[in-house]
């Protein structure tokens, strides 16, 4: 009895809607961790369901990685993310099992980072899809359960307006709060790379917060793993900002030293990757996919600005990087122009070319922003590239 009682305590619910407006099927999709680095990801459906299509590309995770328990059950990859055929009739449930080292491809979401104090992040956006029932292809809108370790604290990340449900966390450390924003880091982290996180995220929060005058809601979590470190040679840093959250993964021998190009350019992502968390609090809608120079630029500026004011970079550090980006824009582009590049599926001059826009701008960053928010929310729709180029005139 009293071992049930303390495993209730582990378990988490959290609701996911994807889509607004659009006609979904209810599911439960409950994640249990059966050990260390083994999962079992069980799917209750309220309607019968034939198969299930996924979202996120995850290389070979699901084609490979996963042992699917319910007998007749296919994989079956195609165009996007592939889909699971459910045995060839309608089903109201199935599992699968896999593990936290399961291969997956550079350019997706990591499945499971891993944390040295036995602590897990694994990506719930590759659990989650689209499933076909008698009324056709319908979105999951799923509550999500996690049935932990003993002695695991399990997290769930917030409900995401749109798009992917990001990483659930399980393990034994309690997050710290810092300006509205949960802090779980690795300790393990070199020194370096751990002085450089509490230095950067509380000081480039607290800008942030200042200056577009916005509190997060939510608590987003930061989470900073560094369970791989000594796996490889050379260095990785991966990660990135999803629905209210923040994730970075540090693998590779080369981070041990402290370099000095390698901390500018840390704290520059951290700074970057924050900066999201505000820039999609102070919208209504998500950013605009096919204008992605307006948010990375716009992340990339709002970094280099925070990162001087608090006096982390020198003006000089800032003037150079401001040189660098000029150099590296004008060579992603080839000569064309930011949108045709884009168009053309081509990717390299978002970052420098859209920091640009800002950094030449006589306008301040984060008055651009503030300004570009509320024309968005005046419009009700999505900022577009009209709208940046009036509020960088001065
Ligand atoms: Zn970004």
């Amino acid at each position: 009895m009293a071992k049930w009682m303390v495993r209730i305590l582990f378990l988490a619910v959290l609701a996911c809607t994807g889509e607004v407006g659009a006609a979904k099927v209810r599911a439960e999709i409950q994640v249990a961790r059966l050990d260390e680095d083994r999962w079992r990801v069980l799917y209750r459906f309220e309607n019968s369901v034939e198969a299930l299509q996924f979202v996120t590309r995850a290389g070979a995770f699901r084609s490979d990685g996963w042992l699917l328990e319910t007998p007749g059950c296919v994989f079956e990859e195609g165009e996007g993310a592939g889909k699971l055929l459910l045995s060839g009739k309608a089903r109201n449930s199935f599992s699968v099992l896999f593990a936290s080292d399961s291969s997956f491809e550079a350019d997706t979401y990591m499945p499971v980072a891993r944390f040295s104090d036995g602590g897990r992040a694994l990506f719930l956006g590759h659990l989650w899809g689209e499933a076909k029932t008698e009324q056709g292809w319908q979105l999951l809108e799923c509550s999500f359960v996690l049935d932990g370790l003993e002695g695991d604290l399990t997290l769930l990340p917030a409900l995401p307006a749109f798009g992917d449900p990001a990483y659930a966390f399980f393990g034994p450390q309690e997050p710290r709060e810092h300006n509205g924003l949960r802090l779980l880091i690795d300790p393990a982290l070199p020194a370096w790379i751990l002085d450089t996180v509490e230095q950067v995220a509380p000081a480039a929060s607290a800008v942030y917060r200042n200056e577009l005058q916005l509190e997060l809601t939510d608590r987003p979590l930061a989470l900073f793993a560094a369970g791989m470190l000594h796996a490889a040679e050379g260095y990785s840093i991966k990660g990135g900002a999803l629905a209210g959250q923040f994730m970075m993964h540090f693998q590779g021998r080369d981070l041990l030293e402290e370099q000095p190009s390698l901390k500018q350019g840390l704290q520059k992502l951290i700074a970057h990757e924050l900066a999201h968390l505000w820039q999609e609090q102070s919208l209504d809608t998500p950013f605009a996919s096919h204008l992605p120079w307006i948010h990375e630029g716009g992340a990339e500026a709002k970094a280099v600005s925070a990162l001087t004011r608090a006096g982390i970079w020198s003006e000089a550090d800032s003037a150079a990087f401001s040189v660098s980006m000029a150099s590296a824009c004008e060579r992603a582009l080839e000569g064309r122009s930011l949108k045709a590049a884009v168009g053309e599926g081509d990717f390299a001059a978002v970052y420098p070319c859209g920091y640009l826009l800002y950094a030449h701008s006589p306008v301040p960053v984060f008055q651009a922003w503030r300004q570009l928010a509320s024309r968005s929310r005046q419009a009700d729709g999505p900022y577009t590239a009209a709208m940046l180029e009036t509020v960088l005139q001065p």
